[in-house]
């Protein structure tokens, strides 16, 4: 058997979503700033996806800017909330420690360029409490920026109440809902959001495209100066093929939501439930405010390295938080930030599992998991020690 369980990672592309592509790079291959017909198609294709993404989250076509990713609507929208903020004497960014590094990053370079950032604590349960956003805004804030939901333990932020205590603030509010998109319902006037990102590849369309909803009356701040497309925010010819993609894949995914959660959710549950029968394991993050597909484990005694390599021997394609291929021996920031100490975060495994897996595809998840862990313990050193009790089981 082989299992594609990385779906957080990225996403196969539909069968909607790469026909949508086909016929445009056939058809529809004008520039779309070209006066001339086959432009002005072109030109139509990409209006109709604006239309077709901004139905999907409830904002108006102008307010949807598109972008190479989820990466760059994060730069964008981060870099222009500081500039709005420099101009009013503002200075100051509320964040969360376990945010995706296209934020904290970017964050990073704000803070060497005299902002400064709060980057609040994130609960064991993998959740952010609103009280406590509330209570850092200051007077010269001029960004909140919080995930939809995490990328790598799933969890599920309380966006809507963040978004209205930001509002009462008058604080521009950005969410990165790029594991949110085309998986939870996302209404960003009714969930008081200004600005979010998403990125076509984790909804099973292309990658190296993306968007940004920006509220209207928002500036944007360029991160590519040149030509006059996408309102002047974003130069460079637009990729429409992968654009009509991501609207094709986006617009599937929010028609079929419903009944793609129920039953995610189901294997889910049966999947984590599966894998709480390995002893001294635990579950990363709440486990119902959480991405229907998303099961987050940690195993001590073990590390999630091993695992993956051994899984992938058997056709299961996994993911670990920790950040061995960054060439550090650092464990997850993700896990860190949810109070994981070191060596629990480092036996760590992440399933992201898709909207067609089978209840045998789970249960074959399961026995190999169970499996391998065991396996591995056989001769880790660390299992040694707490099993003879010369170190404490911590889960
Ligand atoms: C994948 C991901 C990104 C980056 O998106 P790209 O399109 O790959 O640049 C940003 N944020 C989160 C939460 C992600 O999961």
């Amino acid at each position: 058997m082989r299992i594609y369980a990385d779906n957080a990672a990225t996403t196969k592309m539909s069968r909607t979503a790469i026909d949508a592509m086909m016929h445009c790079m056939e058809e529809e291959f004008g520039n779309p700033s070209s006066l001339y017909s086959i432009g002005q198609q072109a030109k139509e294709v990409l209006e109709q996806a604006r239309e077709d993404v901004a139905a999907v989250i409830h904002a108006e076509p102008r307010e949807i800017l598109f972008t190479s990713g989820g990466s760059e609507a994060d730069n964008q929208a981060i870099r222009s909330a500081a500039e709005i903020g420099k101009k009013e004497g503002k200075r100051h960014i509320i964040s969360t420690a376990f945010e995706h590094h296209a934020v904290l990053h970017t964050l990073k370079r704000l803070e060497a360029e005299g902002y400064e950032v709060t980057l609040l604590d994130v609960h064991e349960d993998g959740l952010v409490r609103v009280e406590e956003v509330e209570a850092a805004i200051r007077e010269d804030t001029c960004l909140v920026t919080i995930m939809f939901a995490n990328n790598e333990i799933g969890t599920i932020q309380p966006i809507r109440e963040i978004g209205a205590v930001c509002r009462k603030h008058g604080v521009l509010f950005h969410t990165d809902a790029v594991q949110a998109m085309g998986h939870l319902p996302i209404d960003v006037k009714a969930d008081n959001i200004d600005m979010l990102s998403a990125s076509a590849h984790k909804f099973h369309g292309p990658k190296g495209v993306g968007f940004l909803y920006a509220r209207k009356g928002i500036r944007l701040t360029n991160l590519i100066e040149g030509g006059a497309q996408e309102h002047g925010k974003r130069a460079g010819t637009e990729n429409v093929a992968a654009i009509a993609g991501m609207a094709a894949a986006l617009k599937e995914a929010a028609a079929n939501m419903q009944e793609n959660a129920a039953h995610m959710t189901a294997m889910r549950d049966r999947l984590i439930k599966g894998l709480q029968e390995i002893p001294h394991s635990a579950l990363n993050g709440d486990a119902r405010r959480r991405l229907p597909g998303n099961v987050n484990f940690c195993f001590e005694g073990i590390e999630g390295e091993s695992l993956l390599l051994l899984l992938d021997d058997k056709g299961i394609c996994a993911s670990s938080g920790s950040a061995c291929t960054s060439g550090s021996l650092d464990p997850s920031h993700v896990l860190l930030a949810i109070g994981r100490v070191h060596d629990v975060a480092h036996g760590s495994l992440r399933l992201s599992i898709g909207e067609n897996v089978t209840e045998e595809e789970i249960d074959y998840l399961i026995a190999n998991v169970k499996e391998v862990v065991q396996y591995l313990r056989g001769f880790s050193p660390v299992w040694r020690d707490l099993m003879s009790g010369k170190a404490t089981f911590i889960l």
